[in-house]
């Protein structure tokens, strides 16, 4: 199953990501945070060492919600474009942004090299289901900023997509609409939000390709290794838990290294299904962890130099 496409996005494959997916190949990624505090610094590092030696096609940057967070981002991914054998992703929101801020950065990231951005609307600061509102002189949707870095040339750009359609869309008529008038704009490739059944993802992208749009969706892979951190996430994002994979979870409640296998489990059962369905890659969620998520690479068989995984 792993070993049916015809190149794998590693490291070693040197093309962009929208060329590797246009030509059928697969891309595996991983994602990452900026440490509010330095004492994250060693547990986003170790992770960055491991998923770097699982070659993968990238790893993206999440971009904060306003503040210092937002350099942390561009910092981050500079370092991991300057300091390791990654291709970085960098996150960027339109939120809290004027149209001139937004080109300083995607400047800043044009002259360090960095060609991959994942262009995202954003949520309200403070409050994500708050009411949005635009800056004055800002964008109002993701859309506007693909337009933006592709008339900035040279990008490639990722947008996110929802398989349980976004939370403020009133109706899936109205969601696949946006979705491909984001990929219309030039969007190259799409991450899926987080979810737990493969169903939702297949739904997704029917829908999207009855609307006459091909873009790659990338599945995005949460393991859901404790319940209490599932809820807080599932409630964020609006991704529906299957009620046998909660039952199993609030039973092991307290007891770490259960959770965690079952969470592995359930994320190894959707991430093969994904693919045998045809998914184009996988994104693994590391929350700076990055033990779950490769582990679940290796047991997909996609790890190329599996460093051991001693620590739950
Ligand atoms: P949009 O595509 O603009 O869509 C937002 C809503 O507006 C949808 O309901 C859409 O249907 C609607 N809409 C779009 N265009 C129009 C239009 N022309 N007219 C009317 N309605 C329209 N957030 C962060 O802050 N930092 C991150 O790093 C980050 N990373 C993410 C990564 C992934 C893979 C995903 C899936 C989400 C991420 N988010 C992140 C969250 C994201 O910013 C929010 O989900 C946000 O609410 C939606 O962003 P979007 O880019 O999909 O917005």
């Amino acid at each position: 199953m792993a070993g049916d496409h015809v190149s794998d996005g590693t490291a070693t494959d040197r093309r962009g990501i929208a060329e590797l997916l246009a030509a059928g190949g697969r891309s595996y990624s991983f994602e990452v945070f900026p440490p509010k505090a330095a004492a994250g610094e060693r547990a986003l590092w170790e992770t960055i060492r491991r998923v770097e030696a699982a070659a993968p096609a990238f790893v993206s940057v999440t971009y904060g919600a306003g503040g210092s967070s937002r350099t942390r981002t561009t910092d981050l991914t500079e370092r991991i474009r300057n300091q390791t054998t990654l291709r970085p992703v960098a996150h960027l929101t339109a939120v809290g942004h004027s149209v001139a801020e937004l080109r300083r950065i995607i400047g800043r990231y044009a002259d360090a090299g960095i060609r991959d951005v994942l262009a995202l609307r954003g949520d309200p600061p403070g409050d994500p289901q708050g009411e949005w509102v635009a800056h004055p002189d800002g964008l109002r949707h993701a859309a506007e900023l693909v337009e933006l870095l592709k008339a900035s040339g040279g990008f490639t750009v990722g947008v996110a997509a929802f398989p349980e359609r976004h939370p403020r869309s009133s109706d899936w008529e109205s969601d696949i609409r946006h979705f491909v008038a984001k990929c219309r704009a030039g969007a190259d490739f799409a991450i899926t939000q987080m979810f737990f059944r493969v169903e939702d993802y297949l739904r997704l992208r029917d829908r999207v390709a009855a609307a006459g749009c091909d873009v790659p969706i990338i599945p995005e892979i949460m393991p859901a290794t404790s319940f209490d951190q599932i809820r807080r996430f599932a409630l964020l994002s609006n991704a529906a838990f299957p009620p046998e994979l909660a039952r199993q979870l609030e039973a092991a409640s307290g007891d770490r290294a259960a959770g965690y296998r079952i969470g592995v489990d359930h994320a190894t059962a959707m991430g093969e299904r994904l693919l045998t369905e045809g998914a184009p890659g996988l994104h693994y969620i590391t929350l700076n962890s990055s033990t779950a998520s490769v582990e679940i690479h290796r047991n997909l068989g996609l790890h190329r130099a599996a460093p051991a995984l001693t620590t739950v």
